[in-house]
Order: C-alpha cells, then sequence, then structure tokens
C-alpha cells in the first residue's frame, strides 16, 4: 500500500497555499487536491519533487500537469457533486482522481496502452472509481456528459466531443499547437453559433495525438 506520511500531507498543505495565493478560489477543487497524494501518481524517485508547481515525466513520454494547471482546469470546470465527467487523456491519472474526489462520475480515455493500463490499476488501488478506457479521445466515448476536460493540446476542438456535451454542459480545452490557449465552452444550444467561448490564457501540454497514430 502506498504511504502518506504527515511530511507528505505538510507539503500537499504548502501546495494548496501557494494555489490560493495564486488565484485559485473554489473550495471544493482545493479541499480535493489538499487530499489526494499527489505523489502516488508519480514515480517514487520524484517523491520529493510531488508538491512543487511543476509538470513532471510519467513516462512514455508524458507528463503529469502543472498542479496549478489541474487547479485551473478542475475549476474552470464548474463541477457540482454527481456530474458526468468526460475526461481526454488520463496520463497519470491524478486530474481523474481530483474530479472524483469532487464527487464527479468520471469517465477517462487514454490512447496509450501503457498509462491505461497502469493508471487504471493505480486508481482502482487506490479507491478512486474512475471508469478507465482504451481509446482515441477524438471520438469521445458513447453517453454525453455534463463536463469535458481536455488534459492534451487539442488543435481543433473535436466536433465528437462538442457533441457528446449536454445542452448546458461545460468543456475546458487547451486549443493551438505549439502552445495552447485555456478555453471555457459553454454549450448554450446544439449550433455552434450558440457556444460561449471564454480564455483564459497560455499553456503549455503535450500534444493531443490522432487515434490513427494509436501505440501499445
Ligand atoms: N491529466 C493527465 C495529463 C497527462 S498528459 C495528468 O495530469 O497526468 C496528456 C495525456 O493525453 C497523455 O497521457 C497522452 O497519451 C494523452 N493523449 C494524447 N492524445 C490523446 C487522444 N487522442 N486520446 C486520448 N488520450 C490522448
Amino acid at each position: 500500500m502506498k504511504q502518506d506520511t504527515f511530511k507528505h500531507k505538510g507539503l500537499r498543505q504548502q501546495m494548496v497555499d501557494a494555489l490560493r495565493r495564486k488565484g485559485i478560489t473554489d473550495e471544493a477543487v482545493l479541499a480535493a487536491m489538499a487530499e489526494v497524494p499527489r505523489h502516488w501518481f508519480l514515480d517514487s524517485a520524484l517523491d520529493a519533487l510531488a508538491y512543487e508547481d511543476r509538470a513532471l515525466k510519467i513516462g512514455c513520454d508524458q507528463t503529469i500537469s502543472h498542479p496549478s494547471t489541474v487547479a485551473m482546469q478542475s475549476q474552470l470546470l464548474d463541477l457540482r457533486r454527481g456530474m458526468k465527467v468526460l475526461e481526454i487523456g488520463t496520463g497519470s491519472g491524478y486530474q481523474t482522481a481530483v474530479l472524483c474526489r469532487m464527487g464527479a462520475k468520471v469517465f477517462t480515455i487514454e490512447r496509450q496502452k501503457g498509462l491505461f493500463e497502469q493508471t487504471r490499476k493505480l486508481l482502482a488501488e487506490a479507491g478512486y472509481r474512475a471508469q478507465c478506457f482504451l481509446g482515441d479521445g477524438y471520438q469521445g466515448l458513447n453517453g454525453s456528459y455534463d463536463r469535458i476536460i481536455v488534459t492534451c493540446g487539442a488543435p481543433e476542438i473535436p466536433a465528437a466531443l462538442m457533441a457528446q456535451l449536454k445542452v448546458g454542459g461545460i468543456m475546458v480545452i487547451p486549443l493551438g499547437e505549439e502552445e495552447q490557449e485555456m478555453l471555457r465552452i459553454t454549450k448554450e444550444g446544439d449550433a455552434s453559433d450558440e457556444w460561449r467561448v471564454e480564455k483564459f490564457g497560455t499553456y503549455s501540454f503535450v500534444p493531443m495525438l490522432n487515434g490513427k497514430e494509436m501505440r501499445s
């Protein structure tokens, strides 16, 4: 079983204090991030760095997002308990765990088999009840969602994902190739002129890759 020592808890509280200073105000996000042990989602060699505001390698050429990015995306989702959330890019599973801790019903898709298998196991062992899928996030999943969060840099807004977002729902997506602009899209109706778009600054994510390049 993974450990969560007083030292980890202390560092985590400092991380949350820093998130407040950076302007995160959603108490549900802050409470979830105060509880989810981020170091569980990293190689134990990175234990000492787990609560610094930085992105870190998680294998398969991928990274775990900065805590401040996870906090920002989670806050922009404007989540309520019990909502159905679709996440694209499971990666380490940390963002997934934060959403579970906030009381969401989380469905998460990863395109890399190695990460998918490792993270599905980790989330289950740690008691986070997300449903994990191996697949192409551009296609989404069957179903309709209250919220959609994309955690890789998308060159375009995937049409299938907008179709799977409920009317009244919100998608948070970093849009762009080299660097991305964080968008919050509120789907006020089915037609694309009824999508309200707000912008929240520039970020740097690993790319959202096409399913045709699916790796094992
Ligand atoms: N939320 C994750 C972020 C991981 S990085 C975390 O905090 O750890 C983004 C992830 O998106 C990578 O694991 C990458 O493999 C995955 N990804 C990229 N393109 C994808 C696609 N088309 N469908 C599903 N996952 C994708």
